[in-house]
């Protein structure tokens, strides 16, 4: 029997969760063989896509009391209490504080303690995330050696059994895990317009950029005060761009959250906001239920979904489902739910609760907000938008259990459970998942998963210092003004076509994997020597590279790879929602992929004679 090999490209959050399992399995069977893991990431291993080095002003939009990077002491008993502190535990004890609205590392009597409703810099989290590396690397058992590599994996080698490092150097593998969560993609079409747009016209207006992707921010320093700036999209990297060229610029909030000021520096660009949609993300209230409390699902349950597939295949001989029909019937009624007992302050009876029609028509109002969204005219639509953002902070600050809009909202969070039973590995029709993925994801990032509501409370007081304004309305787009080198947006209203000049345009978007555009490469190798194939739902292709339930790598065919597997954000497409972190004290899908993973990969490699296990 000798070493296994196995190597793991991408040293992400997902990486580390499979690391602390192979440890455990290693501690578990004394007749394993030795395993050498080596893991090849360019970045500090463990932080991913949260390099520690990024600004600080760029928060997290997780509360950092319900995140861990460590299972429980057994895994299989969650009882046992965890194996590591949580990223609030970790800040406390390397002394971080908070100081004002930032965070740092401070005497006792400074500042505030951290506590369980603190959002913490991403920086933090790849701090604690490079932390967690460490600590299960350091407590790891003799028979488990971790190798790091700071490189690139470019490419497959040698017939699908190496991987070659951007030195040119190769590592031979038994076992490959792919999990470069979000990879860089190359510039698409209309990129390559506009960055051309910007060559040309350059010398007509000096101010021009594109910015494609956001990342790293600090790329952002080259846009000059009083430049106005187009930003597409309105999620959480929109946030962090206005973070960057506000408070990054030396601008100041006074005030509370209910009412804040900002104090210009006169660094600052104008921003001007716009999307598809151009609504902006609803604030998160108040955590009300505790690190580890959370609405139970009532009606769009695994068990829900399996009955309707049942259904289906009963009535069409298919059972994958229409999101719309099957689905989101379920979820409106677990809103309702959680709306309902908000306003009575208990829980209404679960047996045959419906909602109610002005329930309906409330929620109908929260998922489609037609009335934000049929305005004649950009100075309407404006207006209208604003009144909202202050009447949804005033229910964010209420909280999560006293506010009914937002108990109905956060419903969705404690509802991936129904959904991924329902969406992933292709249980949607191939329409259905285009609506998921084009319609229902934005949909609930902009009503559920928005930022933490001090975020939003400085977007006003940004509109109100005049820094921050609207570009366009819905259907906002984009073109090219080559009379006066610059961008427009431009909106068709019904009074008319409302148009807004600009000199940079930002992308605001972290888009999924696209297997084909990967800017490195290394998905296309993998595709190239038949390891793996990008996912498909019939002629619909979302994101992601395609895995089974063990998550094998599916080949061209279909069929599993021999040797490499896929977990985390880079699978999203064949699965749902893989970018959410553990959390402390819940059953975590991460970490149950991390042992479906280890498992079947131990059990592949030591079925092969060279390794099969000795007993004695
Ligand atoms: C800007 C941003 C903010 C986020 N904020 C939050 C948040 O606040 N809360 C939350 O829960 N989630 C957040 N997320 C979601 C994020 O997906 C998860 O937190 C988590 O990082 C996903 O883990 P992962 O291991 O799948 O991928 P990643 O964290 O993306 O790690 C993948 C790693 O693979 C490496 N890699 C890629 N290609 C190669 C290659 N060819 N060779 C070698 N290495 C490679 C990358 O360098 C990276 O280190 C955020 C994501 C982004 C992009």
């Amino acid at each position: 029997m000798r070493n296994l090999s196995i190597v793991i490209i991408g040293a992400g959050p997902r990486a580390l969760n499979v690391i602390e399992r192979l440890c455990w399995k290693i501690k578990e069977n004394p007749h394993l063989p030795a395993i050498t893991v080596h893991l090849v990431d360019p970045g500090v291993a463990g932080a991913g896509a949260h390099p520690p080095d990024q600004s600080r002003l760029l928060l997290t939009n997780t509360l950092a009391s319900q995140v861990t990077s460590f299972s429980s002491i057994n895994p299989e008993d969650p009882r046992s209490g965890p194996s590591g502190p949580s990223f609030t535990e970790w800040a406390r004890a390397q002394g971080y504080r908070r100081m004002g609205m930032s965070y740092e590392k401070a005497g006792p009597d400074e500042g505030d303690p951290i506590g369980d409703l603190d959002y913490l810099p991403r920086a933090m989290l790849g701090e604690y995330l490079a932390f967690s590396f460490r600590r299960i690397v350091e407590q790891a058992p003799a028979r488990l050696k971790v190798v790091e590599h700071r490189q690139l994996a470019m490419e497959i080698a040698k017939g699908g059994k190496a991987v070659v490092l951007e030195n040119g150097s190769q590592l031979a593998f038994d076992g490959l895990i792919v999990a470069t969560g979000h990879c860089e993609t190359m510039p698409g079409i209309e990129d390559q317009k506009r960055l051309d747009f910007v060559n040309t016209q350059r010398d007509k207006n000096p101010r021009l950029a594109y910015f494609p992707c956001v990342y790293p921010t600090g790329q952002l320093a080259t846009i000059d005060p009083g430049t106005t700036v187009a930003l597409q999209g309105l999620g959480l990297t929109a946030y962090d761009v206005i973070t960057e060229l506000t408070l990054g610029r030396g601008g100041r909030f006074t005030g509370t959250a209910a009412d804040l000021r900002y104090h210009p520096c006169g660094q600052e660009p104008k921003i001007r906001l716009f999307s598809r949609q151009s609504l902006p993300y609803n604030a998160r209230g108040i955590n009300q239920k505790g690190v580890d409390g959370g609405h139970v699902a009532r009606f769009l349950t695994k068990q829900a979904v399996e009955v309707a597939r049942h259904k289906r295949r009963n009535e069409t001989g298919d059972s994958r489902l229409d999101f719309e029909q099957d689905i989101m019937p379920l979820l409106r009624k677990d809103m309702a739910f959680g709306y309902r007992s908000a306003k009575l302050g208990m829980e209404p009876d679960v047996d045959g609760f419906q909602p109610t029609d002005e329930e309906n028509a409330i929620i109908d109002r929260i998922l489609f907000p037609r009335h934000l969204l049929e305005k004649p005219d950009l100075a309407s639509f404006r207006r209208d938008i604003i009144a909202h953002m202050r009447e949804d902070l005033k229910e964010a600050l209420k909280g999560n259990l006293s506010s009914p809009l937002k108990a109905a909202t956060d419903t969705i969070r404690d509802l991936r459970a129904g959904l991924s039973a329902a969406i992933e590995f292709g249980g949607l029709l191939p329409h259905s998942h285009a609506y998921l993925v084009e319609q229902f994801i934005a949909m609930t990032n902009r009503v559920t998963f928005g930022p933490p509501l001090i975020r939003n409370a400085e977007l006003l007081a940004l509109i109100d210092a005049g820094i921050i304004d609207w570009a366009g309305g819905p259907g906002a787009k984009v073109e090219l003004d080559e009379t006066h080198g610059c961008f427009t947006i431009s909106t068709p209203f019904s009074k008319g076509l409302t148009r807004t000049k600009a000199d940079v345009l930002i992308i605001a978007r972290v888009s999924g994997h696209r297997p084909m555009q990967d800017k490195r490469g290394f998905s296309r190798s993998l595709i190239a020597h038949d390891l793996a194939r990008p996912f498909r739902n019939g002629d619909y292709q979302p994101y992601g590279l395609d895995v089974n339930r063990s998550l094998r790598l599916l080949r061209q065919n279909g069929t599993p790879s021999p040797n490499a597997w896929a977990i985390g954000y880079v699978t999203e497409g064949a699965r749902f929602h893989t970018h959410a972190l553990p959390r402390p004290g819940r059953p975590s899908t991460q970490l149950q992929d991390a042992k479906i993973l280890v498992d079947d990969l131990l059990e592949t490699l030591l079925s092969e004679p060279e390794h099969s296990i000795q007993t004695t």
